[in-house]
This record gives structure tokens, sequence and C-alpha cells, in this order.
């Protein structure tokens, strides 16, 4: 409460400094810094240009403590506090802060005597969470509490919010795998049609949270394929007091949905017509439980190929296979770590499969090395427990892929280290090999992959 109402006494002190401009900035900015709207001394207001949300940089870091000088010759504006100098040019992308250069992802904006900068290049260089609420359209600014410069007071201890880990959505159910106690509010909204779950007390962890996941209005959104009722799932901060994180599943249809917890992880299953999956648990009615993990993602891509294939995509687009494959088969209930080009940590993967404990666990990757000639498919196991289906794994996935047997091998990877049940991870093929691919490339070698790991699953587990 202290540092709100020291802010107030800010703006106050302003009003009374600047009456003038005080009284011409009566209107609403729509800005809002730590839950206080901020006062525009210009009519300047959020702008959006070329769909990125732009806002006025002077009253922004000002509030934050930076001195701002406009150079109108230059067009250019420098920000500076002790510690940071940002310098920009109006409709020039290419920035620098600290001497080192940055890129925007749209150039400055000279609009009614004010600089509007793209409310992305806030949250990345000044270190704020950002919130765009395209519906009222307002911005939510969030200062951290160290080193804005800002005349504080001591911080206020603020509540431990919960993480939000990871989105994946598979199987027809969203999964949200958090850390820490949630209290979320599923509703369902209409036209059009969507599942709102709104979780306070929480918000992206770093990793997920980074802005490269977040699109210019700071919100993220994913695509599935193979799943009808599902448009898309999105996502944002949606609120700073409390910090709430809000996910909204866009439906095509209105579909009823079960919402239930296994460990950390919430699900949001959407109702299917199959009853032999009323969809109360994962794993229920005797359901043996198959974590499919696809290796790397985003930032993070994994192998390179020969002609640039990056290794995140192939194993994304076998483990979608490998879903739409373990849908049909009624005693298996199919789990991905990740259903899009999102970067999840090796521990948060492992607490996925863990916290299912699930029967199996299968981590989908591609080779890479220093040779060109290498060739071939590998499977890797680390502790006894994971031989035997290491070795039914590999039988079907050398068929699949139609490389060289490199045979069956120990592996130390994080992932098949510390989960807790038989997991291996596959190494398809070689993308530093020419041959290796261009095959890992193609549809038909990926429906193979996809239908071995299937029936290697089938067969360890006794299911055929
Ligand atoms: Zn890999």
């Amino acid at each position: 409460m202290m540092k709100k109402f020291s802010f107030l006494m800010m703006i106050i002190i302003f009003v009374m400094v600047f009456p003038g401009k005080g009284q011409a900035a009566s209107g609403h900015s729509n800005i809002y810094l730590d839950g206080t709207e901020l006062v525009l001394a210009t009519n300047a207001k959020i702008e959006t240009i070329q769909n990125n949300v732009m806002i006025p940089v002077r009253v922004v870091v000002e509030n934050l403590g930076f001195k701002v000088a406009w150079d109108k010759n230059n067009q250019s504006v420098t920000i500076n506090n002790d510690s940071t100098v940002i310098h920009l040019v109006v409709n020039n992308k290419s920035g620098y802060v600290n001497g080192s250069k940055v890129t925007l992802p749209i150039g400055p904006a000279l609009k009614t005597d004010t600089v509007l900068v793209p409310i992305r290049f806030v949250s990345e260089q000044l270190g704020l969470q950002v919130n765009w609420d395209n519906a009222s359209k307002k911005v939510y600014l969030i200062s951290s509490d160290t080193g804005s410069g800002k005349p504080e007071t001591k911080p206020e201890p603020t509540p431990e919010l919960a993480l939000i880990n990871s989105l994946s959505y598979s199987d027809n159910r969203l999964m949200i795998s958090t850390t820490g106690s949630i209290e979320p509010k599923v509703s369902v909204m209409t036209s059009p049609n969507r599942i709102v779950i709104d979780i306070p007390y929480a918000k992206f962890s770093e990793t997920f949270g980074t802005s490269q996941q977040l699109d210019s209005n700071l919100q993220g959104s994913f695509h599935v394929v193979g799943y009808p009722d599902l448009d898309q799932v999105r996502y944002s901060l949606y609120n700073n007091s409390p910090s709430t994180v809000r996910i909204v599943m866009d439906l095509n249809y209105a579909k009823n949905y079960t919402v239930y917890a296994e460990g950390s992880l919430l699900f949001v299953a959407l109702n299917t017509s199959d009853t032999s999956n009323p969809g109360t648990s994962v794993g229920g009615n005797g359901k043996k439980i198959a974590v499919i993990d696809a290796g790397h993602g985003n930032q993070d891509p994994g192998a390179i190929g020969v002609t640039g294939k990056k290794e995140k995509a192939f194993n994304l687009a076998v483990a979608l296979k490998v879903d739409q494959l373990l849908k049909k088969e009624p005693k298996i209930d199919g789990v991905l770590t990740r259903s899009n080009d999102i970067f999840l940590e090796l521990k948060e993967r492992v607490k996925i499969a863990n916290d299912l404990k699930a029967d199996v666990f299968i981590s989908i990757h591609a080779n890479s090395s220093g040779s060109s000639a290498a060739t071939g498919t590998e499977t890797y196991y680390k502790n006894d427990r994971s031989k035997a289906l290491a070795n039914v794994m590999h039988k079907y996935l050398v068929r699949a892929t139609g490389f060289k047997d490199r045979g069956v091998r120990y592996g130390n990877f994080h992932v098949i280290r510390e989960t807790n049940m038989a997991a291996v991870l596959l190494e398809a093929g070689y993308l530093s090999n020419k041959q290796d691919e261009a095959g890992l490339f193609t549809e038909s070698l990926q429906n193979r992959v996809a239908q071995g790991i299937v029936d290697g699953i089938k067969e360890y587990l006794g299911l055929n």
C-alpha cells in the first residue's frame, strides 16, 4: 500500500507544480503503472500502429525516475538514469541501450509532439511487466521492486505468487503446469464460445513468460491441429492486483468441460463423445499413461540440419502425430509435455511425467555430429528399469526410419535420469547428415516413426 500511496503523492505534487498542464491532462491516459493511472502532460494517447500498441515513452520513464532529452534536429530521444542510457530515433527500428544495439518491432513514432514506443520495447528494455487489455484499450505496467529509481520506501512484502510454467494441449485437454498452490476460477463465456481460466496470485515463470513467447501486445496464443473443438489457446497476464494469469480456450462450438488436478498439473478437459474417456483424471479407468516429450523448443532449436532445418520442429511434428494416434488407443492416456513451439526446462518435463506417475516417458530428438558422415538411429536409456522399454522402442524406431542401426545405448541425459518411470530418449537420425535430414523431414518418415512409437509403447505395456 505504501508504494501506491507514495506514487499518488508524486502525481499530486506534479499537478500542483504544473497546474496548467495538470488541467490539460484531465482526460484518461489509460496507462496504469503499478495500479495507478498515469497523468499525461499532453493529449498524447495510446495508439495502435501496424498492429503494435504504442505508448508515450516520456510519461512512463519519467515516472520510473529516468530523465528524457528530445533532440529535435536529429529526431532522437535519450532516456537515462544512473545506470542506463537508451537512445532512440523516430521511425528507426534500431536503438541503443548502454551502447548495445537493440531492435524494436517498429520504430518510435512522433505524434502530437510526443514520441510513442511499442509496449514490447518497454517490457524488454525497462524490465516492466506489461499487459495490454485489448477490450478496454488499457496498458498495465508493473515495475519491479528494485532498480526502478523511483523514490520508494521499503518494498512491501508481497504474497508468494504461483508460477505458470507451461501449457500443452493433447488428448483433448489443456494441461497447465504450475509451481505453488493455485485457486483457478474457470468460467464459460459465449459469442464467441470460450472457456476462461483465471489464476489469481500467479504469474508466468521466467522461462515461459519471457517476451519472446508473447506477441507485440504481450499476449501469447497457439493453435493445435487435429482438435476440431478448439480454435486456439490464448494466455496473458490479465491483471496486476492481484497478479492474475488468464488462459482462454477459444472454442469452435459450445462444449462441456471438466477440471481436475494431478499434482501440480491443472487439466481442463473438453468432454468428448468417447464414453471410454470420461475425462475425470489422467490414467482413469485403469488406462496407462504415456508422456511424450518433444525435445527443445522456441529459443532452443536443438540440432540444426545441413540445410538449416531445426530439430525442435521435427521433434514437435512427430509428438503431435503420436498424440493423434494415442487418442484412438482406448487403454492409453497420452500427454505431451509441449504441443507447440514453447520452451520448457528439462526439470519441467520431468516434473510433468513424475506428477502424472506416468508408465512410460518417451523423449523425441534428432542428433547431430561434427562428421557429416555420421548417420543412423539410436535409443538411449539411463536406468536399468528402462532397458526393456529401450529395446522395444528401438526395434520399432529403426524399422520406421530405415536408417543405419546404431543400437540401444546408455546415456546420462537429465530427462531419462530424473524421471521415476521407464524412460527413453530417441535419436531418430542425424540432422548433420544430408540423407538423414532429408528423410527426417518427410511426412512419410514422421508418420512411420509416430506409428512405431505407439506400437512400441503398446508392446512394452502388453496392450497388443
Ligand atoms: Zn535434441
